[in-house]
C-alpha cells in the first residue's frame, strides 16, 4: 500500500498465476503448459524474424497472422482479433462488451471457473454475479437464461475440464441476443476435447453474431512463452476489440510473436499428433487415479481435476504439499467447494508415471 496509489489501484485484487519454479528438477504439472515442444516450423520462423527488421514497428493490423487464422478456421480476416495471449484478449473483451458501474446488470459466470474473470470485472468496474455449478461440477445452462449484462464461460471449463455441447452454448447465445448482450466462450482447452465431439462454437459464429470465441496458443500450440491468443466473432465485435486495443497500445504483438504464431497456426498436422498423445495420456492417467480410489472429474482438457479417496484421510492441501516434497508440482485452489481437489496438468508419459507412483505411495502411507 502506498499513499501515491489511486483508489483504482487500491481496490484491485490481481490474479495470482501458478508458480513458475526456479528449480528445474521439479516435475511441473501446475500451469497447463504443453509438455511437448512447439513445431520446428515455429522455431524456424522465429529465427528468421530475429533480424534487422526488429528496428521497425510490427504490423499493427497483424495481417499475416489474422489471415492464417482465418484460413484455418474458415472465417474472414475481419472476424479475427489477435493479442498478447488470450488473457489480454479477454481483458479487452470485458472492456469492450460489458458495461461498467453499479447501475448496470451483472455479468454472469460460474462460481468455479477461470479465476481471471472476476479480476477483469474488478479492473473495469463491471458488476458480476457467480452462478454455482451443479454438485457434479457441470454447468446448468438454464441458469444463464436470465436477464443479465452478458455471460462468459470457459468451454471446456477450467479447472473442472467438463465441456458443454454446442447446442447448449447456442441456447444461451440465443437468449442473450434478445437482450442485446454477448456471450464470450473461452475455448482455451478446446483442442484437447475428444476428436469428433465438435464442441467449438467457431463454425457457428456467422449465425451467432453476439458470440465471441477466444483461443490461446499457450496450451495446445506449446507457446505459453510466446504470448499469443486470438478471438473470432462477427466483424463488428472484432472492431470493438480493436477500439479498446488502439486506445491502449497499438502494438500488443511483436514481430517474433506474429511470425511464430502464424507458423504454429499453419502447422495443424504437427499439433494434431502432439495433442492426440496428450488426450491418450489423460485417459490413461484418469483410469489409474480412479483405480487408486481418486474421484476423477471426466476431463476434455489437458489437465485432470481429481480428489484423493476420503478413506485416505488426506486433504487436497496435504496431498499438494506431499507431492511437492517429492518433486511434483500440481495446482491446488484454496476455494470453498474445491479445496479437496487438485488440478493436474497432463505431462509426458514418463513424468505422469512418476506422479502416479508417488500418489500411490502417499495414499498407502496413510
Ligand atoms: C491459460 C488460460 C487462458 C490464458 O492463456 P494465455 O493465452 O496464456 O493468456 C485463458 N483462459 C483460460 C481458461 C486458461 O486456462
Amino acid at each position: 500500500m502506498s499513499v501515491y496509489w489511486n483508489s483504482r489501484v487500491k481496490n484491485l485484487s490481481p490474479y495470482v498465476p501458478g508458480e513458475q519454479p526456479r528449480e528445474k528438477k521439479l516435475i511441473k504439472l501446475n500451469t497447463n503448459e504443453n509438455p511437448y515442444p512447439p513445431s520446428p516450423l515455429v522455431i524456424q520462423a522465429l529465427k528468421k524474424a530475429a533480424d534487422d527488421d526488429l528496428r521497425l514497428y510490427p504490423d499493427p493490423a497483424c495481417t499475416e497472422l489474422r489471415e492464417a487464422i482465418a484460413g484455418r478456421y474458415g472465417v474472414k480476416p475481419e472476424q479475427v482479433f489477435t493479442g498478447n495471449g488470450s488473457d489480454e484478449v479477454l481483458a479487452f473483451a470485458f472492456g469492450a462488451f460489458f458495461e461498467s458501474g453499479p447501475d448496470h446488470l451483472p455479468v454472469l459466470f460460474p462460481d468455479i471457473s477461470y479465476s481471471f474473470y472476476p479480476v477483469y470485472a474488478g479492473l473495469w468496474g463491471i458488476p458480476y454475479k457467480t452462478i454455482p455449478l451443479a454438485d457434479d461440477f457441470s454447468i446448468d445452462t438454464d441458469n444463464y437464461k436470465i436477464i443479465s449484462g452478458g455471460v462468459i464461460l470457459s468451454n471446456p471449463n477450467a479447472p473442472t475440464g467438463i465441456a458443454l455441447s454446442v447446442d447448449r452454448i447456442k441456447q444461451i447465445a440465443g437468449f442473450l441476443k434478445k437482450n442485446k448482450k454477448i456471450l464470450i466462450v473461452d475455448e482455451a482447452y478446446i483442442d484437447f476435447a475428444c476428436p469428433g465431439e465438435g464442441l467449438s462454437i467457431i463454425p457457428f459464429c456467422n449465425e451467432c453474431v453476439n458470440v465471441l470465441a477466444v483461443h490461446t496458443l499457450s496450451k495446445s500450440a506449446s507457446l505459453a512463452g510466446l504470448r499469443a491468443g486470438f478471438a473470432i466473432g462477427s466483424a463488428a465485435l472484432i472492431e470493438g476489440l480493436c477500439r479498446i486495443r488502439d486506445s491502449f497500445n497499438s502494438y500488443t504483438m511483436d514481430r517474433l510473436a506474429l511470425s511464430g504464431a502464424a507458423a504454429a497456426i499453419r502447422d495443424e498436422g504437427y499439433y494434431k499428433t502432439v495433442n492426440k498423445k496428450i488426450i491418450a495420456t489423460r485417459l490413461r492417467v484418469s483410469s489409474s487415479l480412479a483405480a487408486l480410489g481418486f474421484k476423477v472429474i471426466p476431463s476434455q482438457a489437458n489437465f485432470i481435476f481429481a480428489s484423493p479417496p476420503p478413506s485416505s484421510g488426506i486433504s487436497g492441501q496435504a496431498l499438494y504439499a506431499a507431492l511437492r516434497e517429492k518433486g511434483v508440482l500440481v495446482r491446488h485452489f484454496n476455494k470453498p467447494r474445491i479445496t479437496d481437489y487438485l488440478r493436474i496438468t497432463i505431462g509426458r508419459d514418463a513424468d505422469m508415471d512418476v506422479f502416479l507412483q508417488i500418489c500411490g505411495e502417499i495414499i498407502r502411507r496413510r
